[in-house]
């Protein structure tokens, strides 16, 4: 039996690139589908350089490959049910339309997965918003298209509510009401359609709304952890999951509510590359190709930091001052503001002593 296979890869970016890295360590062949023929999974794979609404592209790269996955989420679920061939995209289109709209994100998690979310309520136009109680706070967010914070819209006052009608009136939106929580937390889980794997619970801060720092293993209880690795995995059977998925999820006092999923390998999930036993990139390539997954034990606590463009340089120093830091470049030409470059993962017991990149005395 050859148990080689060809894996398409469907976005060239940071998690593409380490996905591939994964399926090359276990000796099989990656193919690339991306607009930039020199994006950062060019370092190592094939890249078919096209959009990825091209269908001609997606039915090449379908006809090459055995398996075919993704790195994010939007995809043109359409465009890939027109291609594939049975069983050939294990994560499914179905996952892609769940995570590609907050409505029926929401619908699937509270309804059919059953776990506890923001009381929220859809708004399809400003009259949605005539009623709220203003007693409570919210966060407005469009159904499509947001990420990291863009197309959302906190709500604490009537003033808030100019903006946010505007917001409602050009988008369907979901209405959150606003947690408060004590920390952002978030669980990988893995499955390969029948069975699932899960990871240790991450603590994640962000600053304007990206990730900048992941310790691992979150500051909560253990009857807390225990909870939010608990929903993760409910959230993986009910999907029947192949791959990795994201759980994002906010920490109270004494409950555990989920935000949002994220059906692929997710930043905050970088650490396990050193500090687990298998990664979330090598987990999601035996999940896709329906391998038996192992369990995943965290060797000892670490912190990670994302490096965006303007920290390429103290991250360079960092690691010169602290050769035990291990820093990821992922081959990005052009070091924009506010753009993924890279991350470091170092081993700490001691968190808050690990400063962030863009809060050092660099900057
Ligand atoms: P999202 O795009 O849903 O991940 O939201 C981006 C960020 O906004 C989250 O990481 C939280 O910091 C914040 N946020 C989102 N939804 C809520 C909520 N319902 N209550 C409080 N903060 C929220």
């Amino acid at each position: 039996m050859n148990s080689t296979k060809t894996i398409g890869i469907i976005g060239g970016g940071q998690l593409g690139q380490m996905m591939a890295i994964s399926a090359i360590y276990m000796g099989h062949k990656v193919i690339t589908l991306d607009p930039a023929s020199d994006c950062p999974s060019s370092r190592v794979s094939e890249v078919i350089a096209a959009p990825y609404d091209d269908v001609d592209a997606l039915r090449q790269l379908a006809d090459r490959c055995d398996v075919l996955t993704y790195e994010f989420e939007n995809v043109d679920a359409d465009g890939l049910d027109a291609v594939i061939k049975d069983g050939q995209l294990p994560q499914g289109t179905e996952l892609l339309r769940i995570s590609q709209n907050r409505i029926f994100e929401k619908d699937f998690l509270s309804n059919k997965a059953q776990v506890t979310v923001a009381p929220y309520k859809v708004v399809t136009s400003s009259l949605d918003l005539e009623d709220i109680d203003l007693s409570k706070n919210y966060v407005l967010k469009t159904a499509t298209g947001g990420y990291d914070g863009h197309g959302q819209k906190v709500i604490t006052s009537a003033e808030d509510l100019e903006e946010a009608n505007a917001l409602a009136n050009s988008a369907e939106c979901v209405l959150e009401e606003f947690v408060n929580f004590d920390l952002e937390i978030s669980v990988i889980v893995s499955g390969n359609g029948k069975d699932v794997t899960v990871f240790p619970v991450q603590e994640n801060i962000h600053r304007n709304n990206i990730l900048s720092k992941t310790i691992v293993p979150a500051r909560i209880s253990d009857r807390l952890a225990d909870r939010a690795k608990a929903i993760a995995v409910k959230i993986a059977e009910q999907l029947n999951l192949s791959g990795t998925l994201c759980v994002e999820m906010f920490a109270t006092a004494d409950d555990i509510i989920v935000n949002e999923i994220a059906p692929r390998p997710h930043n905050s999930g970088h650490y396990s590359i050193e500090a687990c036993d298998f990664s979330q990139f090598d987990t999601h390539i035996l999940g896709v190709l329906g391998a038996p997954l192992p369990a995943i034990n965290l060797h000892e606590p670490a912190v990670m930091l994302n490096v965006l463009g303007q920290h390429v340089e103290a991250a360079e120093r960092y690691v010169t001052e602290n050769p035990s830091a291990h820093l990821h470049m992922y081959g990005k030409l052009e070091a924009k503001h506010n753009r993924k470059m890279g991350h470091v993962t170092l081993f700490s017991n001691e968190p808050d002593n690990v400063v962030e990149f863009g809060k050092g005395i660099d900057f």
